[in-house]
């Protein structure tokens, strides 16, 4: 049988707010348990919510981001439910008048298609605190410290048809919340976490097939490899006439499956109600537009910018705006360097191979925007060519110093005084005269070929000094003369 997939995704988006939801506890990460909290994060009965304005505008700017309709009257309402880790009983969230409305975003696949991810809603809720086991034998901790972090929930449409589709959709979402600077990213922080939907129908079915929900996977590798196992979990029970049961399933990264957790809950079992301690969020236009006129560049505009702006590929300016720490830095390089072509291409060959040895993000990276900039502007100036200028990168990576302390330091500078060139190569037509022969008998367009040799035992008498540029043209007019 012939299957189709089917993913909706719910990303909570941890916002990047000082302070929480609905207190003014810090919300910063990897503080003392339960240092990071007010009588309203404990749960304490009485203590009153005050909510977060900073919130409300980060979800606002996302809802412009998304092309959303923006709730211009938000509810908050109560989900409730027990967990040691929820002392109030309820998480504080919102259900029929979210903050953001429907959305789409186009996503951009590998292989250069574009495909429309329809955003049901995006809505503002406080996130729970932490149970922890490990240092309690026999018992179970409870770290409040991340009850009341604001968390944006984002829920997408059941339009993604493919593991790759749904990474695509990830790794866009990701990208506009850090350009957004309203959320860090950090995944492995758990700062953005996704839940899976996945169901399967036969190809050409119009009705949806049963889904199962998988909880909290935390990276892009995993969604990628959690929708993988799902998928040939669920087709092997349905060709076996089986029948899939609505759940939510946890991933396990080590054994590569995905395993029950508990039957699937209905919002109903939630006895969701307007919370009555915070009153609707009304918004004024004004308010809504003036975020959407603040909204910085995003993504998508950025990459079309660069093929305008610096002629770059398409692909080339895709790769380059996926971050905005890396578009950053390529935009200084290529300033400083002023040769943007150069600049991209060693951001994106030399620079990333570099961060890929040592799985660092480009704003740890040692050599800065500038100092590559610098480095490029020494091939440029001809001071050193392309190949020199990847040893110097390698020293400079090493903190050995800036590009000019290093062509210093080891003597790199090209050799450009043409009467040293010309004895040099001089040299290397009294050591090879068969060559030499046979260049001076052969037909023009097959000397073309011939000069390579020539030029890679001048490049050797040099130590790959010389200049090429220079080289070339005396090379050509001895091997002739
Ligand atoms: P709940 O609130 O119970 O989690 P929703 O109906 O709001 O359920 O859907 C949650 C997510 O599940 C959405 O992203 C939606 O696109 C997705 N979804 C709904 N039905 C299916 C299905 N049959 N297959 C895959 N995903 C689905
Ligand atoms: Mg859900």
């Amino acid at each position: 049988m012939n299957w189709e997939v089917v993913i909706g995704l719910e990303i909570h988006a941890q916002l990047a707010t000082k302070s929480k939801l609905f207190s003014g506890a810090a919300t910063s990460f990897g503080a003392e348990p339960n240092t990071n909290t007010t009588l309203v994060d404990l749960g304490m009965p009485g203590a009153l919510p005050v909510f977060n304005k900073e919130a409300l505008r980060m979800a606002v700017m996302f809802g412009h981001a998304v092309n959303a309709e923006i709730g211009m009257t938000s509810v908050f309402a109560r989900k409730n439910y027990f967990y040691p880790d929820l002392p109030k009983g309820y998480q504080t969230s919102q259900m029929d008048h979210p903050i953001v409305g429907s959305g789409h975003l186009d996503v951009a696949l590998e292989d250069g298609t574009v495909t429309r991810v329809g955003i049901t809603r995006a809505h503002l809720e406080e996130d729970a605190g932490k149970s922890l086991h490990e240092d309690f034998q026999g018992m179970t901790g409870i770290d409040l410290n991340r009850s009341s972090t604001p968390l944006l929930e984002i829920v997408s449409e059941p339009d993604i048809r493919s593991a790759k589709e749904a990474v695509a959709y990830v790794k866009m979402i990701h990208s506009i919340v850090t350009y957004l600077g309203i959320c860090d990213g950090n995944m492995a922080e758990g700062s953005m976490r996704c839940d899976v939907n996945l169901s399967l129908r036969p190809k050409g079915q119009q009705e949806y097939g049963t889904r199962t929900e998988i909880k909290n996977v935390n990276s892009f590798r995993f969604i990628e490899k959690a929708i993988y196992s799902e998928i040939e979990r669920q087709m092997d029970i349905l060709e076996d006439g089986g029948k899939i049961v609505q759940e939510t399933r946890l991933y396990d990264p080590d054994k590569d499956e995905t395993r029950s957790m508990r039957s699937k809950e209905d919002a109903n079992d939630y006895r969701y109600f307007p919370c009555p301690d915070l009153l609707p969020i009304i918004l004024e236009q004004s308010y809504v537009d003036d975020i959407k006129a603040s909204l910085p560049e995003l993504p998508t505009q950025k990459a079309k910018r660069f093929e305008e702006e610096y002629s770059l590929s398409e692909y080339d300016s895709g790769v380059l705006s996926s971050s905005r720490a890396m578009a950053d830095y390529f935009e200084i390089a290529a300033k400083v360097s002023k040769n943007t072509k150069l600049a991209a291409n060693w951001v994106m060959g030399e620079v990333s191979k570099f961060l890929n040895q040592e799985n660092i993000e480009i704003n740890q990276s040692p050599v800065s925007a500038d100092a590559l900039g610098l480095l490029l502007s020494r091939i440029e100036d001809n001071t050193i060519n392309g190949k020199t200028a990847k040893d110097v990168f390698q020293c400079m990576w090493l903190g050995e110093g800036s590009a000019d302390e290093i062509i210093d330091k080891k003597g790199l500078k090209q050799v450009t005084d043409t009467g040293a060139i010309e004895a040099m190569i001089q040299g290397v037509i009294d050591a090879n005269p068969a060559q030499v022969e046979q260049f001076r008998a052969s037909e023009p367009d097959k000397r073309k070929k011939m000069i390579g040799f020539f030029m890679g035992q001048v490049m050797k008498a040099s130590q790959g000094k010389a200049n090429p540029g220079l080289v070339t043209p005396i090379l050509n007019k001895l091997l002739n003369g």
